[in-house]
């Protein structure tokens, strides 16, 4: 079984229905109410675990109400809970999602203990990430942990895949020392100035991409699938699974959970794509982020 260790956010989703979004200083009476686990941490610490990996989540919470069911929460998955913090002076993460009767949404994410992660909290899971297989992280946490993981797991050798979502600076120089990049269209145009709405504009994003020093550009397309970029001047696109979609949140995170798993197994490239490519179709295919992960026998059974 792999190793693979997630540094990155939790967030308790916080979610109600509601007939239509709220205008400035409007209350609206919503429908039924949802909670669940959440953050892109979380969710891809949560989609590796149900793939098959064993799986380090390096995390902040609070010491209240939904810092407890988190911990539940990664306990029930397996995935080792040594290095999530527990803050008594800030809450845990909460995004406050408002979904309209069209599926449109309106989200505030408070990242609250997760966007405070230090150096020093990275440092202390450092045997972790020596012993890693894959090094997994994205941007919604503080660029601080962020930095200090790609120089840890540079100084242990440890192949880094970097999820640059949701989109915030950070200094590029950290990409020499980033294996694999997983922008979906937005995240590619923050990072180049490039709208990638094909194949031609996915070529031209990861070439830029690739110049900054990343070995593998993968951009993820949505429904589309996900495009793969080594070097030289062509790329390919590994087509999605086509699945009945009830709910593409949390796609991203699927994929680069399933990602982490397969390419730490020893998957070649295009194989750890479709992996992925498999997981987050499975994941669509559900209502929620975390608990909509696939398991590893639901995936085997689709790529079978
Ligand atoms: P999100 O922000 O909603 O988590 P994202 O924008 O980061 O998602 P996408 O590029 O939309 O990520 O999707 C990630 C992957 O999920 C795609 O590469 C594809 O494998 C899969 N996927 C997304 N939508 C669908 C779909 N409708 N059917 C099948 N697979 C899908």
């Amino acid at each position: 079984m792999s190793k693979v260790v997630v540094v990155g956010s939790y967030v308790v989703d916080l979610m109600s229905r509601t007939p239509h979004l709220p205008k400035p200083g409007e209350t609206v009476l919503g429908g039924p109410f949802q909670m669940g686990p959440g953050g892109k941490g979380g969710n891809q610490a949560t989609a590796a675990a149900r793939s098959g990996s064993e799986v380090t989540f390096v995390t902040k919470l609070g010491d209240d109400v939904f810092g407890r069911e988190a911990l539940k929460h990664f306990t029930k998955e397996d995935v080792n809970i040594e290095y999530i913090k527990v803050d008594p002076d800030q809450s845990t993460g909460a995004a406050l999602i408002e979904v309209d009767e069209e599926g449109e949404n309106s989200i505030v994410v408070a990242l609250g203990a997760c966007g405070t992660i230090s150096e020093a909290e990275v440092v202390e899971a450092e045997e972790k990430i020596k012993e890693a297989d894959i090094v997994l992280l994205q941007l919604e946490t503080s660029i601080e942990a962020v930095v200090t993981t790609v120089k840890l797991a540079r100084i242990h050798g440890v192949p880094v895949i970097l999820n640059p979502a949701p989109y915030q600076e950070f200094p590029k120089e950290i990409l020499k020392n980033v294996a694999y990049i997983t922008p979906n269209e937005t995240e590619a145009f923050e990072l180049t100035g490039i709208e990638v709405t094909d194949e031609g504009t996915a070529l031209t994003a990861a070439q830029m991409i690739h110049d900054l020093g990343v070995d593998s550009v993968i951009i993820t397309l949505g429904g589309k699938g996900a495009f793969l970029y080594t070097g030289g001047d062509k790329g390919e696109l590994i087509p999605s699974f086509t699945v009945e979609a009830v709910d593409t949140t949390g796609a991203g995170d699927a994929f680069n959970g399933g990602f982490a798993h397969a390419i730490s197994n020893g998957y070649s490239l295009k194989d750890a794509m479709k992996f992925a490519n498999a997981v987050a179709a499975l994941s669509v295919t559900k209502i929620g982020t975390a608990p909509a992960m696939p398991y590893k026998n639901e995936v085997e059974a689709l790529l079978a």
